[in-house]
C-alpha cells in the first residue's frame, strides 16, 4: 500500500515538475524574467537545487486597479523557503525568489483598492491569488482552494511565474495584503505572516486555545516559538519538546512556557506519557510520532505544521487505544491571518528574530538547516538589499 501510494506520488510529483519545467522554459521563451513586466525588481534567487542565493534581476507587472503595491522592508526566512530553494519538495521552478513572510510600506495602489493608502505598513504571507468561488474561498479558507497561488514558485493567472520576497518591490491583489496594526514592529512582525499564522490557525480549529488545556509544541524554531507565545496568551499550559537542551532555560524563561522536554531523552518523554490535550508538531524533519502519540491523553489531537521531505512513519494501534487524531493544517485564510495579526499586536506577540544583512543569506540558510537560530532569521531588505538595476 505504500508502496503503491509513494511510487503514485512521485508519479504525480514527477508529472507536476514536468509541466511546470515545460512552462518555465516556454515562459523563458517568450520573455527572460527581466522583460516579462514593465517594473524592475532586484532579488534573492536559487539557480538551481543547490539552494545557493544570489543577486537576481528580474520585473513586476505595473499596479493593477485592485492592486496594491509596496517597498519590501523586511522579510523572514521560513523553513520552508530553505525545502524550496533546495527543491526538497520536488516541485521547484528555477530561478526561484523565495520569501513569504514579507513586510513594507505601500507606494502605490491601483484606483479600485478600498483598504489600503500609499503609506500604509503591510505585509504578503503565503498567498497571492486563489479561485474565490470554491467551497474552501466561499468559507474564507482560500488556503484550502485547490487553485491557491503561492507567493513564490507558482503560476501566476497571466502565466508567469510568482517571485517571493527577498526582494526590494512587491505587488498583489490587495485581498491578499494584510495590514500590520500600529505598534507592532516590522521586523519582528514579518515572521507572523507565516509562522504565526502555521500556527494560530490550528490552536483555534482544534479547540488547543482554551485557558488551562495542556499543549506540547514540537520543534522550538520559527514556528515552534511563536506557538508557544499564541498558546500562553490563549491561556494554554504549554509544553515544548526539544532535541536541543540548550533551548530549555530560555523556552521556560523567556518565551514563558510551562514545561520542557528533551524529545530524545526517554525517561524523561516516559515521565510526561498521557498528559497532553493536544500537540502542535513543527519538526521539519524526519522523526519518530509514537513517543508524540504518547504524550497525549485519550480524544488528544496531533497537528502536523512541519513538512518533512519524506514520509514519516504512522502505526495505527497507538491511536486506537485512546481514540486518537492526527491532523495537518496549511496556514490559515487571508480573514484569519488578519485576526492572527491583530491579537499578536493586541498581547505584544512577535518573533524572536536575528535580523541580517542580504549578503548574509546563504551562511543564514545553512544556520537554519542545523537548526542554529533563535528563533528566525529576517533579512533586512530595505536597507541591506543593493539594487543592480
Ligand atoms: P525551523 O525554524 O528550522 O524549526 C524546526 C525545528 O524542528 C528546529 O528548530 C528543531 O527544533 C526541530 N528539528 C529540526 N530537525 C529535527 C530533527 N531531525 N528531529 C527532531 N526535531 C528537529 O523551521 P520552521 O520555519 O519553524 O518550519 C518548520 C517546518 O514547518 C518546515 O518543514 C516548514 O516547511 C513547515 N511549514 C509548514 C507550514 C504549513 O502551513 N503547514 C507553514 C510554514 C512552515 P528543536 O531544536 O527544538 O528540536
Ligand atoms: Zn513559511
Ligand atoms: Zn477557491
Amino acid at each position: 500500500m505504500s508502496t503503491f501510494t509513494n511510487s503514485k506520488f512521485s508519479k504525480q510529483k514527477e508529472k507536476i515538475l514536468e509541466v511546470t519545467e515545460m512552462e518555465a522554459t516556454k515562459t523563458k521563451m517568450v520573455k527572460a524574467a527581466e522583460e516579462e513586466h514593465p517594473i524592475p525588481a532586484t532579488g534573492l534567487a536559487a539557480q538551481d537545487s543547490s539552494g545557493v542565493l544570489s543577486p537576481f534581476n528580474f520585473s513586476r507587472r505595473k499596479t493593477g486597479e485592485k492592486d496594491v503595491r509596496f517597498r519590501v522592508l523586511y522579510c523572514g526566512i521560513c523553513h520552508s523557503d530553505l525545502h524550496m530553494a533546495k527543491n526538497e519538495w520536488g516541485t521547484s521552478i528555477y530561478p526561484l525568489v523565495p520569501g513569504h513572510e514579507v513586510v513594507g510600506v505601500v507606494t502605490e495602489v491601483g484606483n479600485k483598492v478600498q483598504k489600503f493608502k500609499v503609506g500604509d505598513k503591510v505585509g504578503v504571507g503565503c498567498m497571492v491569488g486563489a479561485c474565490h468561488s470554491c467551497e474552501s474561498c466561499k468559507n474564507n479558507l482560500e488556503n484550502y482552494c485547490p487553485n491557491m497561488i503561492l507567493t513564490y514558485g507558482a503560476k501566476y493567472y497571466d502565466g508567469t511565474i510568482t517571485y517571493g520576497g527577498y526582494s526590494d518591490d512587491m505587488v498583489a491583489d490587495e485581498h491578499y495584503i494584510v495590514r500590520i496594526p500600529d505598534g507592532l514592529p516590522l521586523d519582528a512582525g514579518a515572521p507572523l505572516l507565516c509562522a504565526g499564522i502555521t500556527v494560530y490557525s490550528p490552536l483555534r480549529y482544534f479547540g488547543l486555545d482554551k485557558p488551562g488545556i495542556n499543549v506540547g509544541i514540537v520543534g522550538l524554531g520559527g514556528l515552534g516559538h511563536v506557538a508557544v507565545k499564541f498558546a500562553k496568551a490563549m491561556g494554554a499550559h504549554v509544553t515544548v519538546i526539544s532535541t536541543s537542551i540548550n533551548k530549555k532555560e530560555e523556552a521556560l524563561e523567556k518565551l514563558g512556557a510551562d514545561s520542557f522536554l528533551v524529545s530524545r531523552d526517554q525517561d524523561h518523554m516516559k515521565a510526561a506519557v498521557g498528559t497532553l490535550d493536544g500537540i502542535i508538531d513543527t519538526v521539519s524533519a524526519v522523526h519518530p510520532l509514537v513517543p508524540l502519540i504518547s504524550l497525549l491523553k485519550s480524544h488528544g489531537k496531533l497537528v502536523m505544521v512541519g513538512a518533512p521531505e519524506k514520509p514519516l512513519e504512522l502505526p495505527v494501534f497507538p491511536l486506537l487505544s485512546g481514540r486518537k487524531i492526527v491532523a495537518g493544517t496549511l496556514i490559515g485564510g487571508m480573514k484569519e491571518t488578519q485576526e492572527m495579526i491583530d491579537f499578536a499586536a493586541k498581547h505584544n506577540i512577535t518573533a524572536d528574530i536575528e535580523l541580517i544583512t542580504a549578503d548574509y543569506v546563504n551562511t543564514a540558510m545553512e544556520r537554519l538547516a542545523r537548526a542554529d537560530v533563535k528563533y528566525r532569521f529576517v533579512i533586512d531588505i530595505g536597507n541591506t538589499l543593493k539594487s543592480s538595476n
